[in-house]
């Protein structure tokens, strides 16, 4: 088996700007001509699917629910870390992804949680260009608490409802690109299968969670941002719908399953 996990090469602190830079670009004009599927619309589905529309690509986005607010991500409450330093106690990229890979058990991809160090930068000035109401000092500044042990304070929060205002503000960036016509939201609609074609994925089978019509989507790129799946537990603060039945069905289609160890349950969940 291929376990060729396409981490860029090069030093952790380098490789992704490398990379990027190294990237074939997509000329703007040409943007248009592509099309992407996005299945999810949570926090990571949303806000894939608004950017990469906004970029300019087609896309068509899809979710079981009734509308994208009621992904499972409303429910996430205590913040998003991000290396800002604000409160200049010592915090860094380097810090982030050191504690990250540490509190992973040592387990995590190390690029990919380099990247994600990275990132977490611009990705509290996404949510704050969004209108999410983050927590703010008296001044007006974007204010810090300290969270899931961490040793410096660089969590943005938004009182207990932090997925909730995230998940908003990623919805009304969505429904921006849908007022635009850039995206076409297929709400009620589930996964069934992915479509390989020459080893990439490029489409899917969706039933019409209403009328039970089977359809198939082809397009250039497929997107996964369909959650997690807590409900293997009997006990799970998950939402019924964090089922993994659409990475279950890429598993199937040749995608590789990394970590399934890594399934985040709550103490609240731990029956007296
Ligand atoms: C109680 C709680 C508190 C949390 N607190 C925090 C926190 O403080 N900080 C933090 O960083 N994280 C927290 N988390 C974790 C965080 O909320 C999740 O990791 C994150 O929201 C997952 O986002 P997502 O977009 O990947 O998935 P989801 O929000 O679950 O979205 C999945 C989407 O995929 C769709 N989908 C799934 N399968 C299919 C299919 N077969 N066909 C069509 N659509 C499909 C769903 O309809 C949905 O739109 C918390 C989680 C919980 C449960």
């Amino acid at each position: 088996m291929n376990l060729d996990s396409k981490a860029p090469s090069g030093p952790i602190e380098q490789a992704w700007d490398k990379y990027r830079f190294e990237m074939k670009l997509v000329n703007p004009a040409n943007k248009r001509k592509y099309s992407i599927l996005v299945v999810g619309s949570g926090l990571a589905g949303a806000s894939a699917a608004a950017s990469l529309a906004e970029l300019g690509y087609n896309v068509n986005c899809y979710c079981f629910q009734d509308s994208p607010r009621r992904a499972h991500s409303i429910a996430a409450q205590g913040g998003i870390n991000a290396a800002k330093n604000y409160p200049n106690d010592g915090d860094s990229v380097y810090r982030l992804f050191y504690d990250t890979v540490k509190g992973g058990d040592f387990r995590a991809r190390e690029h990919n949680v380099y990247r994600l160090a990275q990132i977490s930068l611009n990705i509290i000035d996404q949510c704050v260009a969004q209108g999410v109401p983050f927590a703010r000092e008296y001044s007006g500044y974007l204010t810090n608490r300290s969270f899931g042990g961490a040793q410096v304070s660089r969590t943005f929060y938004a009182r207990g409802q932090t997925g909730q205002q995230l998940l908003l503000g990623a919805y009304q960036a969505l429904e921006r690109q849908v007022g635009l016509g850039t995206v076409r939201m297929f709400p009620r609609t589930e996964m069934l299968d992915l479509i390989v074609i020459d080893g990439r994925a490029r489409g899917i089978v969706t039933r019409n969670l209403i009328d039970g019509k089977i359809e198939t989507h082809l397009a250039d790129a497929v997107v996964l941002g369909t959650g997690g799946y807590g409900n293997v537990f009997f006990l799970s603060t998950n939402a019924k719908g964090s089922n993994c039945t659409a990475i279950w069905r890429a598993y199937k289609r040749g995608a590789l399953f990394a970590n399934p160890c890594f399934t985040q349950i709550h103490p609240t969940c731990i029956p007296v």
